[in-house]
């Protein structure tokens, strides 16, 4: 299994949605626990990193959004 690579300011697509309906979430703070903050409500929530990972479908890195 891989560990996912992410950083602050990449996009997080959640296997689990939040309360809210969404599962885009933005990465804030990176480090033992991360801050992510829900795209559709704006909520943040702290998370620890591993049971972040273990929700994590897919990383859209923000380099690499195009708009
Ligand atoms: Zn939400």
């Amino acid at each position: 299994m891989t560990i996912p690579v992410f950083e602050s300011g990449d996009t997080l697509e959640m296997k689990k949605k939040h309360p809210c309906g969404s599962f885009s979430f933005l990465v804030l703070r990176t480090g033992s626990d991360i801050r992510i903050r829900c795209l559709t409500c704006g909520r943040e929530i702290l998370v620890p990193r591993i049971k972040l990972e273990k929700n994590i479908k897919s990383i859209i890195k923000k380099d690499s959004i195009v708009k």
